[in-house]
C-alpha cells in the first residue's frame, strides 16, 4: 500500500459560545484546524487534522498549509502509511518542528493502517486497557455564579468533571471562586484548573497556598511555558497535583520536566505533541517517571479527538479526573461524527477500524477557506 495523492484543506467553524481564557489568550470565537486527506493505490483514505491555536501553539494555520505544500506532503508520496517510525522520520528529515502539520499527517497514516489491516487504532498501539473515559466540561474564566450556570447546565447532561479556566482575575477572586465552588460542590463534581500560563510564580504560590481542603484536585500549567523551575517551585508548594500543559510539547520536554520532577502529570494532546507516534512517546515518559497522563485537547474537531481517545484507551495511567474529550460539543458544527462516541458523560472507545470517524466532505466544503492537493 503506497500513498498516492495528499490533500488539505483549513477550514474555520464558529464556537457554539466564545471561549473566555487567560490574559495570554484573551476570548476566543472561532476554531480553525487543517484537515489532510491522504489517499493510497488500494484505494483507501485516512484522514488526519492539525489545530493550530497562536500564541499557545508556535504553529499557524498558513505555516502548516505552507509546510505540507513544500515538504512534509511531497515527501510521503509514496511511502507505506503502515511504517509509522520510518515516516515519522521522513517528515523529522524535512524540517524541524512543524509538529501539528506532522500530527495530521501521522494521524492520517494511522487512520490508513487501521482501515487496511480492518483494526481501531487503539488495537495497533498495543490493545485498549479501558473501554471508556471521563468526560470533562470546561467552565470559562469568570466567578462561581458563572461556573454554577454551566455545571447545572451539564450535570443534566451527564457531566461531573469540570475544568476551570483561570489566569485572567487576581489570585484571592480565583481563590474565593474555588472556595464557593468547594461549598457548593464538593462531593458532587470534580474540578481542576487550568491557569494558561497567566499567572507568575509567586502567584501561583499563593494560589496553592490558598486552596487546600477545597474541591481542587488538580492546577495546569500556572506559568509561562518554559518556567520549569517555577513548576517544580509550585509542584513542591502544592497540596494538589501540577499539570504541565504548554510545558510539555516535545518528547525533550517531557523527559527534562520528568528528571527535574516539576509536575506530576502531562497533558497529552494530539494535535499539540505531533500526532500519535509523537505522543505515545510523551506517554512512556510518563509511564517510566510515574507520572500521570491528562487527556486534553485543543480546540479541535472529531479527528484529533479520535486520534486522543485511541492514546487515551492505551495509556497506562490518566487522571481520575475527567479528560477532554468535549471539544466538539462546544461547536456549533463538526465535520465528522465523533460525537456519537460521547454518552453517559463518558467517550466510549470505538472499535470502527482506522480513527473510526466518518469525515463529511460536503460540511468540509462549506467550511473551506483554502485547499492544496499534493
Ligand atoms: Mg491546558
Amino acid at each position: 500500500m503506497r500513498v498516492t495523492k495528499i490533500e488539505a484543506v483549513s477550514v474555520s467553524i464558529p464556537l457554539a459560545v466564545p471561549y473566555k481564557l487567560s490574559r495570554v489568550y484573551g476570548t476566543i470565537t472561532d476554531a480553525t484546524a487543517v484537515v489532510v486527506a491522504v489517499t493510497t493505490d488500494t484505494g483507501l483514505t485516512g484522514y488526519g487534522e492539525a489545530d493550530p491555536m497562536p500564541p499557545f501553539t508556535a504553529d499557524t494555520v498558513s505555516g502548516t498549509m505552507q509546510a505540507l505544500r513544500a515538504t512534509l506532503a511531497p515527501a510521503l508520496i509514496g511511502a507505506d502509511p503502515r511504517e509509522h517510525k520510518k515516516n515519522e522520520e521522513t517528515m523529522d528529515a524535512c524540517r524541524d518542528g512543524c509538529l501539528m502539520a506532522k500530527g495530521a499527517l501521522d494521524m492520517a497514516l494511522f487512520d490508513l493502517a487501521g482501515k487496511a489491516y480492518g483494526l481501531p487504532v487503539h488495537a495497533l498501539l498495543g490493545g485498549r486497557k479501558r473501554d471508556e473515559i471521563l468526560l470533562s466540561f470546561p467552565l470559562g474564566s469568570g466567578t462561581a455564579a458563572d461556573d454554577a450556570e454551566v455545571i447545572e447546565a451539564r450535570r443534566a447532561l451527564g457531566f461531573r468533571s469540570f475544568m476551570a479556566k483561570m489566569g485572567r482575575n487576581p489570585i484571592a477572586d480565583e481563590i474565593r471562586r474555588v472556595h464557593e465552588l468547594t461549598d457548593r460542590y464538593a462531593g458532587v463534581v470534580q474540578i481542576v484548573a487550568d491557569a494558561n500560563q497567566g499567572w507568575t510564580a509567586e502567584e501561583s504560590l499563593a494560589f496553592v497556598g490558598g486552596i487546600e481542603g477545597t474541591l481542587l484536585s488538580l492546577l495546569e500549567q500556572p506559568v509561562k511555558a518554559d518556567d520549569f523551575a517555577g513548576l517544580r517551585r509550585i509542584r513542591e508548594a502544592s497540596p494538589i497535583p501540577i499539570s504541565a500543559d504548554e510545558s510539555a510539547v516535545s518528547a525533550e520536554d517531557a523527559l527534562r520536566l520528568a528528571c527535574l520532577a516539576a509536575v506530576d502529570v502531562l497533558s497529552i494532546k494530539a494535535s499539540k505533541n505531533g500526532g500519535i507516534t509523537k505522543s505515545l512517546r510523551i506517554i512512556a515518559i510518563a509511564e517510566a517517571a510515574r507520572m500521570q497522563c491528562r487527556m486534553n485537547s485543543m480546540l479541535e474537531f472529531g479527528v484529533t479527538q479520535a486520534a486522543l481517545l485511541h492514546l487515551g484507551a492505551v495509556t497506562g495511567q490518566i487522571i481520575p479526573s475527567g479528560h477532554a474529550y468535549m471539544s466538539t460539543l462546544r461547536m456549533s458544527d463538526d465535520f465528522t461524527d465523533f460525537r456519537a462516541n460521547l454518552r453517559d458523560g463518558y467517550a466510549h472507545v470505538s472499535n470502527r477500524p482506522g480513527l473510526g470517524v466518518t469525515v463529511d466532505a460536503e460540511k468540509l466544503a462549506r467550511y473551506a477557506l483554502e485547499r492544496l492537493s499534493v
